[in-house]
C-alpha cells in the first residue's frame, strides 16, 4: 500500500487525483481462517490489527453487518480521557490514551486526534468530593489529572457560566491531555492497515449463528454462507447479547439507546471538552464550528438507534444553563447509538463458556477512547487464549465471584 504523506497529496494534486489505491479490499469470505472477529467498529478492527501487528497472526477476518464503523464507533461524541477511579480502567484507558497519541503516525492516517483538555464539572459538594478523590488515585496510578477551582474553569472555557442557575460551579477534574479524535477515521485507519496486512474485512455480512462441536467453537453462519475459524472474537458492542445468544450463553448486559446531537456551526468559542454530570450534558466544538453534544441513555432497553426525545429536551436544558451563550443556536442533527451497558459500568474482556470464543463488550458510553487499549487487550487474549496484565481484572467471571470494577461515578454522564 503507498504511504500518504505531504509529497501524494502534491502528486494528486497534479494528476487530478486519479492514483489514489483504495483504503481496504473488499474480498469474499475464504472457506476459513484462523481467527473472525464479529463486529468492524473500533475494537473488532484494533483487535484485528494488533493481532497482525503485536503477535504476527495475520489469517484473520473481521465480519460486519453493516458498513465498518457503522456501529458506536461512528456514532460518538469522540472524548477521550483517562481518569477513572479504579485501578484495572486507569491502567487500560491511559493505554488507549497514550497509544492514540501517535496513532496517526503509527496507521499512516489523520485520525484528527486533539489533546484539547477534558473538564469535568463539580456542581455539588458530593461531585467535589468524588473528583478531589479521583484526582488523588490517579496521581496514584500515574494518569495526569488536577482538580481546580471555579476561576481556573472560567479561565479555561469563558463561555461557562460558573454561577448556574441551579448548580454553581464549585471546581472540575481536568485532564489536560485528554481531547477528541475523528471518529470514523479511527476505524478507517485500523482497517487500511488490517487490509494492508493481508486480512480480510468483509462488510454487509452479518453472522446469524455459531457453530461449535465438543464445547469448541468451530465457525459461524453468515449471510455470505458459513465460515469456519480456530478461534472466534465477539466484539459487537450493542448487539452482545443477542450474539452471545447465538453461541450459547447469557450476557450481564443491557442494551440501550444514548443518543447525540450537533448545532449549526459557530465561530471557535471553546477550545476544550466540558463534561456537566450533575445537570447531565456535555459538549465539545468541532473543527466544523459545529457544537457536539452528548445527551442520555434511555432508561428502557431498546434496539432503535434513535433515542427518546424527551432526552433531547432535557440535555438541552442542561446545556443551556451551562452556556447560556446557546440558547439561539439552531440543532442540526440527532441521531442514537445501540451501547452495551454492565452493572459496573465496566466492559467485559474474557473467555467465554464457549472454548476459543472471545469477548470485548460492554463499554457502554464510553468505549471510544478505549479503542486501542482494547483492541490491544483483546488481541493477547485471542492470541494467547488467557487475559494478558490490562484484561484479566475484566473478565466475565468477574460478576459470578463478585469483583466489580465500579466506574458508576466515572462513567455516571453517558461520554
Ligand atoms: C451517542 C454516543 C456517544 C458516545 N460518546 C462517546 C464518547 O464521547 N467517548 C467515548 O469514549 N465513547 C463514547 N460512546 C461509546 C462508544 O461509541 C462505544 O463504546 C464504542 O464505539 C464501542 O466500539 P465497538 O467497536 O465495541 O462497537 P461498535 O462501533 O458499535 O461496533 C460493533 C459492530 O458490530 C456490528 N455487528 C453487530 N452485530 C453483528 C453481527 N451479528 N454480525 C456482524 N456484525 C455485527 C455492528 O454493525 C457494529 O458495526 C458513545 C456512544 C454513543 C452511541
Amino acid at each position: 500500500m503507498k504511504r500518504y504523506s505531504a509529497f501524494a497529496v502534491a502528486r494528486e494534486a497534479l494528476r487530478r487525483h486519479s492514483g489514489w489505491e483504495r483504503a481496504w479490499a473488499s474480498p469474499e469470505p475464504q472457506s476459513k481462517y484462523d481467527i473472525i472477529i464479529v463486529g468492524a467498529g473500533g475494537h473488532g478492527l484494533a483487535t484485528a490489527y494488533y493481532l497482525g501487528k503485536n503477535h504476527g497472526i495475520t489469517n484473520v477476518a473481521v465480519l460486519e453487518k453493516g458498513w465498518l464503523g457503522g456501529g458506536n464507533t461512528g456514532r460518538n461524541t469522540t472524548i477521550i480521557r483517562s481518569n477513572y477511579l479504579q485501578d484495572p480502567s486507569a491502567a487500560i484507558y491511559e493505554k488507549a490514551r497514550s497509544l492514540y497519541e501517535t496513532l496517526s503516525q503509527e496507521l499512516n492516517y489523520n485520525i484528527m486526534f486533539s489533546p484539547r483538555g477534558v473538564m469535568m464539572l463539580a456542581q455539588t459538594h458530593h461531585e467535589v468530593r468524588g473528583y478531589q478523590r479521583t484526582a488523588h488515585a490517579n496521581a496514584l496510578q500515574g494518569v495526569e489529572t488536577e482538580y481546580v477551582g471555579p476561576d481556573r474553569v472560567k479561565e479555561l472555557c469563558p463561555i461557562i457560566s460558573i454561577d448556574g442557575p441551579r448548580y454553581p460551579v464549585l471546581g472540575a477534574l481536568w485532564q489536560a491531555r485528554g481531547g477528541t479524535a475523528r471518529h470514523d477515521a479511527v476505524a478507517w485507519g485500523y482497517a487500511r492497515a488490517c487490509s494492508d496486512m493481508g486480512m480480510h474485512i468483509i462488510q454487509q455480512c452479518e453472522v446469524t449463528g455459531v457453530r461449535s462441536s465438543n464445547g469448541q467453537v468451530s465457525g459461524v453462519e453468515t449471510t455470505k454462507g458459513p465460515i469456519d475459524c480456530d478461534k472466534l472474537g465477539l466484539i459487537v458492542a450493542g448487539y452482545s447479547g443477542r450474539v452471545a445468544e447465538m453461541a450459547g450463553f447469557r450476557l450481564p448486559v443491557e442494551s440501550v439507546a444514548l443518543q447525540a446531537l450537533v448545532s449549526e456551526p459557530i465561530k471557535p468559542c471553546m477550545d476544550v471538552v466540558v463534561m456537566a454530570n450533575t445537570v447531565h450534558g456535555y459538549m465539545s466544538q468541532s473543527d466544523k464550528g459545529e457544537m457536539v453534544i452528548g445527551g442520555g441513555a434511555d432508561g428502557f432497553n431498546n434496539y432503535t438507534q434513535r433515542g427518546s426525545f424527551h432526552h433531547i429536551e432535557e440535555t438541552v436544558r442542561a446545556l443551556i444553563e451551562t452556556f447560556p451563550m446557546l440558547s439561539r443556536l439552531k440543532m442540526l442533527r440527532q441521531w442514537g447509538g445501540i451501547v452495551d451497558m454492565t452493572g459496573d459500568r465496566s466492559p467485559i474482556i474474557g473467555k467465554t463458556p464457549l472454548g476459543n470464543c472471545f469477548l470485548n463488550c460492554g463499554w457502554g458510553t464510553g468505549g471510544f477512547k478505549a479503542i486501542p487499549g482494547g483492541g490491544w487487550a483483546t488481541a493477547e487474549l485471542i492470541a494467547k487464549g488467557e487475559p494478558g496484565p490490562l484484561a484479566r481484572a475484566f473478565s466475565l467471571g468477574r460478576f459470578r465471584e463478585g469483583r466489580f470494577i465500579d466506574e458508576s461515578v466515572a462513567a455516571g454522564v453517558a461520554h
